[in-house]
């Protein structure tokens, strides 16, 4: 019976397990590796506050990329929301902790499925601290030591925490007062100070963790620091297709051109009272076809000019979050600002944080009481403390892409490229690991269909595998 593991069980790691089990005609083991806090959740799925919602609406959330309304049709089966209006539903921006209770639902009904086809599921509370790659299969090592081999390893590790900014004063990472980890409680109660909370970054999470502190009681200012301290964009024009750009996107085009192309749709569409996010949405089912075929020069332009601008384009916030953000800027109460941190020092009762302004030009001073990095998941894994992957780096199980955005694999099979550009029979990857590859590899949208994708492709592994021993025999 072949073996496969699973090292992560977010939503990729979940719904690559249960396409394995949904497409699979022959007994199997499965196993799943993930702290069972987080188990089917993940780090975006397992909030700390009922009030962190999808930035994506219901109707575009199914778990399945052949059932488009599955996520919608499970809510509207709710006792909450059954004499709810479906359209309105299918357009709103839910609870995350309800989509968290959505994957787990799928994954109990899969778990069934599973014993009626005779496959064992196997589910480890633990954390993969080491792996290597044999002939035919791949170890690997749990926090207690404990040795693991398996036929077929899928790496689903999903999101990093992030980076601690190359400050002068390193030491300043081990305070009690720093929080490297936004996703976690933690980092929002227990403030005792009225001095304003410090946020690194300005995006999706700095959102989050804004809502966090508020629902905590935290009366005091906050303050953001970005490099370009961009004003986060609501969802304005939901619903609305733009087509005309995606009629002239043509192949291999520059980075330039591109450029060009999209600022003249957004000018056209400014003329009628339309704000950028249509067009950019309409590139979206093509940012992979375009990132691959952009050339090494033209990703570095595109992540030193364009990321920022484009984060912004792309990860928008619903319109009642962006009044309430607004709000508090008005009331002064947020402060966004364009800048970068330069060194932070901790005294007994407050934190001095020197940042370079970009809007003024002038070294600034700050007195915080704590500080949560709200940069965004690490990407470059040689970054993260206590990794496999670094380890796997250093082996040459594994190759990171020129720019540090994830692991080198074929994006056609999943399978992991190793340091001498071959890949590996056993050993695949998917979801935020492919940024690198694909650019946007992140949202559930593209996630469930690479989930899909990966086991077909097992399977048609697994099936030629098993007509080649058969035919040796015969
Ligand atoms: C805060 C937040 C909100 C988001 N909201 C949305 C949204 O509304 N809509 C949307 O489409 N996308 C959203 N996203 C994008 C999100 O990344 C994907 O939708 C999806 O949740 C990613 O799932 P994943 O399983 O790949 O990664 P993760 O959710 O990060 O899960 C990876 C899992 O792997 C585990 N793991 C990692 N390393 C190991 C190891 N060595 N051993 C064992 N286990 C390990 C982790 O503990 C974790 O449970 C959000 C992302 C974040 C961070």
């Amino acid at each position: 019976m072949k073996k496969t593991v699973i090292i992560g069980g977010g939503f990729t790691g979940t719904m690559t397990a249960v396409q394995l089990i949904k497409k699979s005609t022959a007994p199997c083991g499965i196993t799943i590796i993930n702290e069972r806090e987080t188990f089917n959740k993940g780090v975006a799925y397992n909030p700390y506050s009922d009030k962190h919602i999808l930035n994506v609406i219901t109707g575009k959330m199914s778990a399945y990329p052949d059932n488009p309304d599955h996520f919608l049709d499970w809510v509207m089966t709710r006792p909450d929301f059954q004499d709810r209006d479906k359209t309105l539903i299918a357009n709103s921006f839910l609870p995350r902790k309800l989509y968290g209770e959505y994957l787990t639902e799928i994954w109990t009904d899969t778990v069934k499925t599973a014993e009626t086809k005779g496959i064992e599921v196997n589910v480890i509370d633990s954390f993969v601290i080491d792996l290597d790659v044999n002939e035919n299969s791949v170890s690997l090592w749990l926090e207690d030591d404990s040795k693991l081999t398996f036929d077929t390893c899928i790496i689903a590790t999903g999101n990093q925490i992030p980076r601690n900014p190359a400050i002068k004063n390193h030491s300043f990472y081990e305070s009690k007062k720093y929080f490297q980890n936004p996703w976690l409680i933690n980092s929002v109660i227990n403030i005792k100070s009225d001095l304003p909370v410090l946020l690194i970054g300005n995006g999706l999470t700095m959102v989050d963790t804004v809502i966090g502190l508020l629902e905590q009681g935290f009366k005091g200012e906050i303050i953001s620091v970005s490099p370009n301290g961009f004003n986060i964009l609501p969802h304005r024009h939901n619903g609305l297709k733009y087509t005309k750009l995606t009629e002239e996107l043509t192949d291999n085009l520059s980075l330039f051109e591109l450029v060009r192309l999209v600022n003249k749709h957004i000018k056209a569409v400014r003329e009628y009272g339309v704000t950028a996010e249509p067009v950019i949405d309409s590139l979206r089912p093509h940012t992979q076809k375009i990132w691959k075929k952009f050339t090494d020069r033209e990703k570095e332009l595109f992540m030193s000019r364009l990321r920022h601008l484009w984060g912004v384009a792309r990860h928008r916030i619903p319109l009642h979050i962006h009044d309430k953000i607004q709000k508090l800027q008005i009331e002064g109460r947020l402060h966004i600002n364009a800048g970068k941190i330069i060194d932070i020092t901790e005294s007994e009762n407050f934190i001095t944080v020197e940042y370079f302004d970009h809007h003024d030009h002038t070294l600034k001073n700050i007195k915080v009481s704590r500080i949560i990095n709200c940069t965004g998941p690490e990407t470059d894994l040689m970054n993260v403390e206590k990794s496999f992957l670094k380890n796997c780096l250093i082996k040459g199980i594994l190759i990171q892409d020129k720019l540090k955005l994830g692991i080198t694999a074929d994006t056609e099979t999943f399978q992991v490229i190793n340091s001498d550009g071959k890949p590996h029979e056993s050993l695949f990857t998917l979801g935020s690991n492919l940024k690198g590859e694909l650019w946007e590899s992140t949202a559930v949208n593209e996630l469930r269909g690479q989930a899909e994708k990966l086991a077909e492709n097992l399977k048609v592994i697994r099936e030629s595998s098993e007509m080649k021993n058969a035919e040796t025999k015969f």
